[in-house]
Formats: structure tokens, sequence, C-alpha cells
């Protein structure tokens, strides 16, 4: 016992977010630069909630978080009643708007659906303490970063697994419930 909780103590957040290490990167969408075709395919070829939005794949600044449940009913939305929106069509989560170009679609504008402070802790966040947070807010999910470059997410149910992991026990019966 007293081995597991020395594991709980020491837990980290990003001990339990995903990536683990060796594992993919996290799914995210850039600010500008994808079309409505690209963000999709992205959707159909995965099963996650949501999405983080981050200024480049290269910086990996974050800028929000969007779920999958409101692109999916937005782009719908815009495909039927938009005028011009096509597959080629650009997402813009960003404030600006690119300039107007005779040769591109109109961009379709998702800044409105996107959380624009989601929950976030560091990688160096004991678990125990996020595990607090989201209890005591009841969030869904939570992103970790590392001097401000997005790192990796936390779901309600990673803790859960966290948890349980730790206790042994059924994950409904703990925490939440
Ligand atoms: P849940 O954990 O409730 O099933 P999700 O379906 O969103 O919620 O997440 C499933 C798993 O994938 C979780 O372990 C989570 O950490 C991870 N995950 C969630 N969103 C992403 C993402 N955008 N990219 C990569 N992994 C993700």
């Amino acid at each position: 016992l007293e081995a597991k909780e020395e594991i709980e103590h020491n837990s980290l957040a990003v001990d339990v977010m995903t990536p683990r290490r060796g594992d993919p990167a996290l799914t995210v969408l850039t600010q500008e630069g994808m079309t409505v075709g690209e963000v999709e395919s992205l959707i159909e070829s995965t099963r996650f909630s949501g999405f983080p939005v981050v200024v480049s794949q290269e910086s990996q600044r974050l800028v929000g978080f969007v779920l999958r449940r409101d692109l999916l009913i937005s782009i719908d939305n815009a495909r039927k009643r938009q005028d011009g929106i096509v597959s080629a069509s650009q997402v813009v989560f960003s404030e600006h708007l690119p300039p107007p170009s005779p040769e591109a679609p109109p961009p379709l504008p998702l800044r409105g659906i996107m959380d624009l402070s989601p929950f976030t802790v560091t990688d160096h966040t004991p678990i125990d303490i996020t595990v607090d947070i989201f209890r005591k807010l009841g969030l869904r999910q939570c992103l970790v970063t590392h001097n401000g470059k997005l790192l990796g997410i936390i779901t309600k149910k990673d803790v859960l697994k966290h948890m349980a992991q730790i206790a042994n026990r059924d994950p409904d019966s703990i925490l939440f419930n």
C-alpha cells in the first residue's frame, strides 16, 4: 500500500497525459491554413472528443480547444447554408481572416466555437493537484503545457484510469461518483 501511495504522490501530469513517451503526437488543429476537407478527414480518422488548436505545427503554441461535436455541426451547417463553403475553404480560428483572394474560396471562420481559455497545467504539476482541479472545476479535459508549448492532454477518463491503477479498484467507484 505504501508503494502505491508513493506512486500517487510522485506522479506528475506528464506521467498521466496523452501522448506517453514514444506515442504518436497529439492530434491538433492549426489556427490557420487547414482546409474544411482536411479538418473533416481529421475528425473522421479519429474518435477524440476534442482537439487543441495551436498557432502552427512548428510552434505548438496553444490557442484554444474545440469540441469534435461543435466542429461537425458548424462545418455541416456552413456547407449547407453558407455560400461558397467547399472542401478547399480555409478554416480560420484566428481573429483576422485572410485577405479575400479571387482564386480562393471564402474562408470558414470558426473562432466562435473555440474555447479560448482551456484549462491547462504544466508537465510538472503533481497529479493529485490536477485531480483536485478536475473535481473542483468539473473539467472534462485539461491540457498540459511546458513554457507555453502544448505537450499533452488529460481527460477525466485518463484521471479515473490512473486513480484506478493506484487504488486497484473499479474506476467508477472513485472520485466522481
Ligand atoms: P475519453 O478519455 O473520455 O475517452 P477522448 O475520446 O477525447 O475522451 O480521449 C480518448 C483518449 O485519447 C484519452 O486517453 C485522451 O488522453 C486521448 N486524446 C484526447 N484528445 C486527443 C487528441 N486531440 N489527440 C491525441 N489524443 C487525444
